[in-house]
């Protein structure tokens, strides 16, 4: 595995790559890895011939400055996890190699970004935008790997895709959670013993709520798993809501055309966390 931190040397690697045909693969991250992060990189080794995988913690998608100057950089251990996961290439850059003057650009996801996450982090999806844009065109990708964890960022950057007019295939990963059921996110790191031990609870009332399905009203659902949350002292609900797996609009009924997702954010004490789950 070679590591680069330089926009110019990426071009050239992928360039030769791609000139004797070979296929690519991104795997976009912000470090601090854990195994969701490192089965998003085996499949992309074992899907393409060059496995590219980005580590930048980018500052344009943090709303909140003290989270991202938190937020956890641990570039040497990740480094080691990456080799035998089968990825060639660690692109690490700075924020001047990446941002060498202020981005600009404004994207319409709309509406998929006015709902959840779109609220709540205003101007977190343009950061987004931005930064896997900026990635898409230094690694020139066949493929690029997503999880479904950030269901909505997934969402987002299909239709990025589309507005965008890629030719990259979006492939989107299931979501890999601790044995407890707790998604793995790298803030898991920063829980205290009392809220990591809080936190399998947000797993285990999105799993309870799907039992519900068969009987309850979607209004019905979204309440059991909002006093099921509200139990906790530790945490503070930001939004559940039962949407439809494509549009993101919040669903009122069950119905057979759609593919409902339902989608959490919470603070478990100071520490924010998502997950979702869908309603089959
Ligand atoms: P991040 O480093 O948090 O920006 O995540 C990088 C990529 O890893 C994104 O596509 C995430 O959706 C994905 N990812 C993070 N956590 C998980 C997880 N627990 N399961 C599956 N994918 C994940």
């Amino acid at each position: 595995m070679r590591t680069i931190t330089t926009v110019a040397e990426l071009k050239s690697v992928v360039t030769a790559h791609r000139r004797t045909g070979e296929s690519i693969g991104l795997v976009p991250t912000m470090g601090a890895l854990h195994d969701g992060h490192i089965r998003l990189v085996e499949r992309c080794s074992k899907e393409n011939d060059v496995c590219v995988v980005s580590i930048f913690v980018n500052p344009t998608q943090f709303n909140d400055k003290s989270d991202l100057d938190r937020y956890p950089r641990t570039l040497e251990a990740d480094s080691l996890l990456l080799e035998p996961a089968g990825c060639h290439y660690l692109f690490a850059p700075s924020v001047e190699e990446i941002y060498p003057e202020e981005d600009k650009r404004v994207f319409d996801f709309s509406p998929l970004d006015s709902v959840m996450e779109g609220v709540h982090r205003p101007g977190h999806f343009n950061g987004v935008g931005l930064v896997v844009s900026k990635l898409f065109d230094m690694s020139n990708p066949h493929r690029a790997y997503f999880g479904k964890k950030d269901y909505q960022q997934l969402a987002i950057i299909m239709r990025m895709v589309e507005l965008l007019d890629y030719n990259i295939e979006i492939v989107s990963c299931p979501i890999v959670r601790e044995s407890d059921g707790l998604a793995m996110s790298s803030r898991n790191t920063r829980l205290t013993s009392e809220q990591r031990e809080a936190a399998p609870q947000i797993y285990a009332a999105l799993v309870a709520s799907t039992k519900l399905k068969a009987t309850k009203t979607v209004g019905e659902v979204v309440s059991f798993v909002k006093e099921e949350i509200a139990k906790n002292p530790l945490f503070r609900l930001e939004y559940f809501e039962i949407v439809d797996g494509e549009t993101l609009e919040a669903i009122e009924q069950w119905s057979e055309s759609v593919h409902p997702i339902g989608c959490i954010a919470l603070f478990n004490g100071e520490i924010r966390l998502i997950d979702n789950i869908e309603y089959l």
